[in-house]
């Protein structure tokens, strides 16, 4: 989940200065909808796919598994809070012993 943070701030910290600079070149009235349409389809669109895509690869671990009705299990980071560890279909960090109803 973090790499979907982290680069939706790189395309930002890339798309701003962008439009910035896009500003010296446009009409003001047709500036904010390229601006609205380009931070649409170059950060929100690629972090929602990206969030589908980590949603998919993970769902069984967060619906299906032991850690995933365990109350130390944090499931945006698919992540046992009590280990630090990240739970696997086959690896469970604590072996069930910590393991303590949501
Ligand atoms: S404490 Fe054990 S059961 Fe609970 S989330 Fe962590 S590894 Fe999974």
């Amino acid at each position: 989940m973090g790499h979907i943070v982290f680069w939706g701030l790189v395309r930002i910290a890339i798309l701003i200065p962008a439009l910035w600079f896009l500003l010296e070149y446009m009409e003001y009235k047709y500036w904010w909808t390229v601006g609205i349409m380009s931070v649409y389809v170059i950060v929100i669109h690629p972090a929602i796919l990206q969030y589908k895509i980590f949603y998919e690869k993970n769902k069984k671990v967060i619906l299906d598994t032991l850690c995933s009705n365990c109350k130390h299990f944090d499931e945006t980071a698919v992540l046992c809070m009590k280990h630090d560890e990240h739970p696997t279909e086959q690896y469970v960090p604590c072996d069930g012993i910590d393991w303590q109803p949501k």
